[in-house]
């Protein structure tokens, strides 16, 4: 079921146990824009059989928030003019050689080109596997790209981000509402968890400067204003009392200039700005 959070915009949840991002849509009074993929043709054509209920304007375009594939690799299926910033669009070309046979997954997961997992749902939700190649995008940008859908405009922005270099947000004026793909979130780099620490704070400037009341995160689905202030007021907190690669420390320096312990959030925080610390040390 696809949820709608205005007239103009809908969005399908997030299914963590099968490894889906959310998924959005925007129609305006010409076309549609889809706002990510899917991790597979499964899911790409199960949001499309979604879209094609509500009676909107056709899928025009598709926009991948970044190149991770559980975002793009249901992105044959739309048909549509796909926008990609470039950076995202090296690392896709890397994926646009690739097969999908046994063999080569195989191959691809033993050198860690590709996540166990991720060898899963392609071999359970991709047919046609063995002849399987990823399209390439039809429109790249450097820093920001404007579309207008027909009385509905979207203004798509490559930010700094703590989870990867290449993170686009899409911000719809008239509804007041920003998808974000993953760009709010760390990263694994070496099994270690860590959040980029010297892009948190240019990160929360490149979001904080539109005017939005909602926000749609890759695997949260949706946070209103108050949620995502309060998430970044959690993350500043815990990565100004993180100055080295030591917890305890971090701990310490926390309750000192806060006056309390951290909460849950605050402590997995703190863990992952030192987890960057060891990281960069
Ligand atoms: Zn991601």
């Amino acid at each position: 079921m696809l949820n709608q959070l205005s007239n103009s915009i809908y969005y399908l949840s997030n299914l963590n146990e099968k490894e889906r991002p959310t998924l959005g849509l925007v129609c305006g009074e010409k076309y549609s824009l889809v706002i990510d993929a899917g991790n597979s043709v499964q899911h790409a054509k199960e949001f499309l059989q979604e879209i094609e209920a509500l009676n909107v304007p056709p899928v025009k375009y598709l926009v991948i928030t970044h190149a991770h594939w559980d975002h793009f690799l249901g992105m044959n299926e739309y048909g549509a003019t796909i926008i990609v910033n470039s950076l995202t669009n090296q690392m896709l070309n890397e994926w646009r050689g690739y097969s999908f046979d046994d063999a080569s997954l195989k191959k691809y997961v033993d050198s860690n080109k590709i996540a166990p997992l991720c060898m899963e749902i392609i071999k359970n939700e991709i047919t046609n596997r063995n002849s399987f190649k990823l399209t390439s995008a039809d429109i790249i940008f450097e820093k920001s790209l404007t579309i207008d859908l027909g009385g509905k405009v979207c203004v798509l922005e490559k930010i700094k981000s703590t989870h990867t270099d290449d993170s686009t947000i899409i911000y719809i004026p008239d509804e007041k509402v920003v998808f974000l793909g993953d760009s709010a979130y760390g990263t694994t780099t070496n099994s270690l968890f860590h959040y980029k620490q010297s892009l948190l704070l240019p990160m929360i400037e490149d979001i904080q400067k539109y005017d939005a009341d909602h926000f749609l995160l890759g695997h949260e689905s949706i946070c209103d204003k108050d949620e995502m202030d309060l998430y970044w007021k959690e993350l500043i907190s815990a990565s100004t009392a993180t100055e080295s690669t030591s917890l305890e420390m971090a701990l310490k320096c926390f309750e000192r200039e806060n006056n309390r312990s951290a909460n849950d959030n605050e402590r997995f925080f703190i863990k992952a700005f030192v987890n960057d610390q060891i990281i960069n040390s």
